[in-house]
């Protein structure tokens, strides 16, 4: 018995590790300067790296350890320039985050999209200031975005504990409510959209708008490890999104925030999952991604031959 065991253990090991070489793609990690990084524990009681350097090291070289060959960074744009200047290896995708309709002036922004230094709009947590994505003041970014074909990544679901008393007053849960996106695929039906975190507590929800809009993907940035309920949602939407055909439009993000073992966790957790085969994961960590940012033949080849 104990034999057989230590067979299924080694065997399980090297799933892992044979999954692991292979080329990953993660959708939502936060990037940081010295304006906006912050030393804090995590859920669990682990402390985020002392400085900001510290954390750019040691997200990078999980990034390197995974073979996460691309991930989209989001921060104010100060932050993902300077990440993108010490990305060696052109790891990085060119998110801009933004909260309330115009922080960010609108001709400004066009003429970064149009210089490519923004790829992605996101993340957009409209939902810390009190928005939804329907609110008329985020129509010309997305205009813009439908234009250029830039991708939106949208904030849905919760916000840490107690987030309405410290430093986000008009945080409301309500607004991270996928139905409230309804209006924007109405409005801009060529928007290339993932809803962040799956809905969330309103995972269900993001489901059935994965079924009404067909465009429509989502990330599981960070369900798969920040806390034992998001962890709950995370496991009951990939069977829920696995039962009803939609795992094609699921990819991963670990949304590492502070905290670079984020990433860790997260892989192993949805490595985890037993009710997923490897070729689910293998979409979910890479292929679906790789689609949805339409990512060349060469690239993913390239990507492949690492
Ligand atoms: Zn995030």
């Amino acid at each position: 018995m104990k034999q057989v065991l230590c067979i299924i253990s080694i065997f399980a090991l090297n799933l892992y590790a044979q999954q692991s070489k292979q080329p990953i793609i993660d959708m939502h990690l936060h990037c940081y300067d010295q304006t906006n990084y912050f030393v804090a524990p995590d859920q669990y009681g682990k402390i985020a790296p002392q400085n900001v350097d510290e954390h750019f090291n040691q997200t990078y070289e999980l990034m390197k350890k995974y073979n996460i060959v691309k991930g989209v960074i989001s921060g104010p744009f100060n932050a993902v320039n300077n990440w993108m200047d010490r990305d060696n290896d052109r790891r990085f995708i060119r998110g801009i985050s933004m909260f309330a309709p115009g922080e960010i002036d609108t001709v400004q922004f066009e003429k970064w999209v149009k210089e490519k230094k923004i790829e992605i709009f996101g993340e957009i947590g409209a939902v810390y200031e009190g928005y939804s994505l329907d609110h008329p003041g985020y129509e010309p970014y997305l205009r813009i975005c439908e234009k250029y074909d830039i991708p939106v990544a949208i904030h849905t679901g919760g916000g840490p504990p107690k987030i309405t008393y410290i430093g986000r007053p008009n945080f409301r849960l309500l607004k991270g409510d996928p139905l409230l996106l309804e209006d924007v695929l109405v409005k801009f039906p060529k928007l290339r959209m993932y809803m962040m975190h799956a809905g969330e507590v309103f995972y269900e929800r993001a489901l059935r708008m994965m079924g009404l809009y067909p465009q429509l993907y989502v990330d599981l940035g960070v369900l798969l490890w920040v806390h034992p309920m998001t962890k709950s949602y995370a496991k009951d939407f990939l069977k829920k999104a696995k039962e009803f055909g939609f795992i094609d439009r699921v990819m991963f993000g670990s949304d590492q925030m502070v905290w670079p073992h984020g990433i860790e966790m997260s892989l192993e957790q949805l490595e985890s999952f037993d009710f997923l085969t490897q070729d689910e994961k293998r979409d979910i960590l890479y292929n679906n991604p790789a689609r949805f940012l339409k990512l060349s033949q060469d690239e993913i080849d390239a990507h492949h031959n690492q």
